[in-house]
């Protein structure tokens, strides 16, 4: 009964169960304001706002970052204490990068331009990080989270879970505000970042350590990037509407089926349909979710792609797609592939209302040659780092993009750390692109499978690790413009 009489419980409530990222800024803005905790006072503000809350059905989420934050890799929030951090994007992997920096004690600031997470799409989880996941209280926040065999989440309820325990250890999160470029520092002013709009705060903030994590193609200027290009790949994703109704609950998902492991199931959806895949995903999450890679031949056949050109920009420019075939056929393949079990398939709505049915190419794959570097000038350093699909952009038929990820993530986590105790610029990053070597191979099988000791620290993940199989040498490239 306490619970609703008291406003500041009530706010804690609304702010665990929003569902948007606006809604869990006001909540979370509310909160502060009614418990007189200033955000900005990142170095106490856990600590106070768990002084003053007192509210038993928000113990069980301190005791989980209590026994995070207890880790010796972040000796006690004081590693960094003196490093400040941009993190640009929050998304998944920005996220989860700014929340381990906070916990080893750096002020962080994450941009984004966007003002939503409205992301359907649904990302498959490699076992470690449901642990990881749930060691962060994720089950608070959304209590659907992996529950009996489901290892999959939607990015937005992802990233609503991050932004939560993000804001709740002092980590600044400024939506809408889109990343420009990097000010190199002047007078006594150190580095900066050019944002717009130009009259936001974050504009003022300087810092020495700058994350990357923009997502897909978005790489600042000093990295260079390889092309993988393998062959021509198209891929398709679509999202349908659960009504959790009983006979929906009854369809098995599809976690994935290649054309090699089952002819029989790929031929009838050619010869019955006219559908002709690689292969096929579907989960059942907050929607139905459905991603496949397709054959061109049976595209152009259906008329989704209007005309052939060799050029994979030009066939699958937005003016040479028709959107109503591609929808008729993301849902042929979806009720095919479920039997005709899924009752009523209405398609669920992307950020702009329209049917959430998407296509991309998969065919040129993009990885950083890089994973960090150093730049100095004016006797200022910054290091820059690359984390989520900026780094490596993941083949979502694989599902690869967070486990790789949220990896990538804490080594770079422990990078920062290293540079908070005042490691040396080529030492550091010689590490850090050791780690970065292994990332590409990375199974759920031959990492560590003792989660439970996972840390930032790369040798509780990957066992049988050489740190130092870069040397420094062989990275004084990524030490940048010294003057
Ligand atoms: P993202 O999640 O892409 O986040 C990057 C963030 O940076 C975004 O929020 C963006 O707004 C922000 N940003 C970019 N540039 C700027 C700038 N200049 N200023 C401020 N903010 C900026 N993976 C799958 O496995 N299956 C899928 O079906 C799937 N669907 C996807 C659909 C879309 C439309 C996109 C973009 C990605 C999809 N992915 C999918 C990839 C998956 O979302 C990522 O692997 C995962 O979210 C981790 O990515 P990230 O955090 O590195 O980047």
């Amino acid at each position: 009964m306490a619970d609703s009489v008291n406003p500041s419980h009530a706010l804690f409530d609304s702010f665990v169960q929003a569902q948007t990222c606006k809604e869990t800024q006001q909540n979370f803005i509310e909160l502060c304001r009614h418990l007189k905790v200033e955000p900005r006072d990142y170095k106490h503000f856990y600590s106070k706002l768990k002084d003053r809350l007192n509210y038993w059905k928000a113990k069980d989420l301190w005791q989980k970052i209590d026994k995070r934050a207890a880790h010796p890799d972040y000796e006690q929030g004081q590693a960094c204490h003196q490093n400040k951090c941009l993190v640009l994007g929050a998304g998944p992997c920005g996220l989860r990068t700014a929340i381990e920096l906070a916990l080893l004690g750096t002020q962080v600031a994450v941009l984004d331009k966007r003002v939503s997470f409205s992301r359907n799409n649904v990302l498959h989880l490699w076992p470690y990080t449901i642990r990881d996941l749930l060691n962060l209280g994720a089950k608070k926040f959304y209590g659907r989270f992996c529950s009996g065999s489901i290892h999959h989440i939607s990015i937005r309820q992802l990233q609503l879970i991050l932004l939560k325990v993000a804001l709740i250890l002092g980590v600044e999160v400024h939506t809408g505000v889109t990343f420009e470029g990097l000010l190199e520092p002047s007078g006594s002013t150190g580095w900066r970042a050019q944002v717009s709009p130009g009259s936001h705060r974050a504009a003022a903030f300087e810092f020495d350590v700058f994350i990357s994590a923009g997502g897909g193609r978005y790489v600042p200027d000093g990295f260079k990037i390889k092309e993988l290009r393998g062959k021509l790949a198209i891929g398709i994703t679509a999202n349908f509407v659960n009504r959790r109704t009983k006979q929906e609950a009854q369809v098995q998902e599809i976690s994935g089926v290649a054309r090699i492991y089952n002819q029989k199931f790929f031929q009838a959806l050619h010869s019955e349909i006219g559908v002709d895949l690689e292969n096929i995903v579907y989960y059942k999450d907050d929607t139905h979710y459905f991603v496949m890679t397709a054959k061109k031949g049976s595209l152009l056949k259906k008329g989704v792609i209007k005309q052939d050109f060799p050029d994979v920009n030009q066939l699958l420019a937005p003016a040479n797609v028709n959107q109503k075939a591609l929808e008729e056929y993301a849902y042929d393949a979806a009720d095919f592939s479920t039997d005709h079990m899924l009752p009523d398939l209405e398609f669920a709505r992307d950020h702009a209302g329209r049917p959430d049915v998407a296509m991309f190419d998969f065919t040129c794959m993009h990885r950083a040659e890089n994973a960090s570097l150093v730049k100095e000038r004016k006797g200022k350093r910054l290091l820059i780092a690359l984390v989520g699909d900026s780094l490596v952009e993941p083949f979502w038929p694989l599902g690869t993009g967070i486990a790789r990820g949220f990896l990538a993530a804490f080594d770079t986590a422990w990078m920062v750390r290293n540079w908070g105790k005042g490691g040396l610029p080529l030492e550091l990053l010689a590490e850090r692109e050791s780690m970065y070597q292994l990332l590409s191979q990375t199974t759920p099988e031959n990492i560590s499978k003792n989660y439970a000791s996972y840390s930032i620290n790369p040798s509780t993940r990957y066992p049988n690790i050489s740190m130092s199989s870069i040397k420094p040498t062989q990275v004084i490239h990524t030490v940048l413009d010294r003057n």
